[in-house]
Formats: structure tokens, sequence, C-alpha cells
């Protein structure tokens, strides 16, 4: 039995016991929401995780450019093509 998690940043692949700068997103079909680090968010299904300010952007940024889903359905394009 272990009550000592680890999670580990999906930008730059640190992995910390300890993230207390960290944060969560929590990234749906229509939304992202950006959180300080609690435990309960960290934990969340969807919840992905950076060691700071710096890598939670990246993500975001990635987000606005629609990588966030890749099965997302079209709304404005009709090509499929990547
Ligand atoms: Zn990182």
């Amino acid at each position: 039995m272990t009550s000592l998690q680890e999670f580990r940043c999906e930008v730059c692949g640190t992995v910390t016991s300890n993230p207390a700068h960290w944060f969560v997103i929590q990234c749906g079909d229509w939304e992202l929401t950006v959180l300080k680090w609690n435990a309960e968010a960290a934990n969340a299904p969807e919840a992905r995780h950076y060691c700071g300010e710096a890598h939670a952007q990246v993500y975001i940024s990635r987000w606005f450019g629609s990588v966030c889903s890749p099965s997302k359905p079209d709304f404005t394009r009709a090509s499929s093509a990547q």
C-alpha cells in the first residue's frame, strides 16, 4: 500500500512525487481548464499534468491548434486529410 503518487509532465517527461508548483489541465471537447495543483483534479481521468507554467502553456498552445482531441469532429473543414 502506498500513498505516494508520481506524476509525469507531459511536455518534458519530468516525474515528481511532490508536484507543489505543478499545474493540472483538464481538457474536454469544449473547454480547457487550467487548475492549480490539487490532488482531486490531478487524479481526474482526463487530467493532464505539467511541471510549471511554461509547459502548461505549451499544451494550451497545442490545444489552440486543435490537437487536443484527435477524434474531434470537423466543423468547418470537410477534408479528413492530416
Ligand atoms: Zn515539464
